[in-house]
């Protein structure tokens, strides 16, 4: 029902002069409701100050990364790039539209690594490059609204997006399908990699979530993110081709002691 619904949808997009998706939030827009939403978790959150060393290194990390987005990208998506760390027990991390990423300490804390926190802001960041919460908003409009109506409001141009009434509650909601949480490995992996972290980071984090997740009660990040046999798998065919290639990684660089 759904491939149906994107397959229509898809050729509606292609017949007429409508080239936008009129259900999802334009760039701009992913970036006002991203600032928004950040402003106010800051408020409510106690945010660790940026004078702290794991705040600083989050930020180096983070900064080696974003060197390797490439120019073409940024001018089409001018990223609000913000990285906080929230003083939490909380085992979670998340990205925000447009780009605000925040970290708890619950899941920063558990790293062995400074490659694994590199693979969960590489993940995270491809959310943000992918559009990943706007596509998927888009995809529960439509949903909600039907095939006939869908179709209508595309072909009469339309514009169905209403910034004013997505809440927070939405923004940080919305669950991602498997495909882009896929795809945010992959881009992730590709990331670490340019910046010149161990992509071994990856799969020593999904036995960090793995473990976390034993004694009782599921941590936010594993609810949202599975580390499930599959994902560590494709990690692996990740490495073993970047390998073949002849790619040398460095070893992977202890977490200092905070
Ligand atoms: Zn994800």
């Amino acid at each position: 029902m759904r491939a149906s619904l994107s397959v229509l949808v898809a050729m509606a997009l292609f017949a007429g002069p409508v080239k936008a998706d009129p259900f999802k939030p334009g760039f701009k827009q992913q970036v006002e409701l991203g600032q928004k939403a950040a402003a106010q978790i800051r408020n409510e959150e106690k945010i660790v100050k940026e004078s702290d060393p794991r705040v600083q290194l989050m930020r180096k990390v983070a900064q080696k990364l974003t060197a390797h987005i490439p120019e073409n990208e940024i001018k089409k998506h001018p990223y609000k790039w913000s990285f906080d760390l929230v003083d939490s027990k909380e085992v979670n991390a998340f990205a925000l539209p447009g780009g605000p990423i925040f970290f708890y300490t619950g899941l920063f804390e558990k790293f062995s690594t400074v490659d694994e926190l590199a693979a969960v802001l590489g993940h995270e960041m491809t959310h943000i490059r992918e559009e990943h919460w706007a596509n998927a908003y888009a995809d529960q409009q439509k949903r909600n609204l039907g095939i006939t109506a869908v179709l209508m409001i595309i072909r009469a141009n339309q514009d169905m997006v209403n910034i004013a009434s997505i809440s927070n509650e939405v923004l940080l909601s919305l669950p991602y399908s498997r495909g882009q949480e896929s795809k945010a490995d992959r881009s992730g992996f590709r990331l670490m990699v340019d910046a010149g972290y161990n992509p071994k980071g990856m799969l020593d984090l999904f036995d960090t979530l793995a473990k976390a997740g034993g004694g009782g009660g599921t941590p936010e990040f594993l609810r949202t993110h599975p580390a499930d046999k599959s994902r560590k798998n494709e990690a692996q065919k990740l490495i073993d081709a970047e390998s073949k290639k002849g790619t040398k990684f460095p070893a992977t660089t202890p977490m200092p002691k905070f």
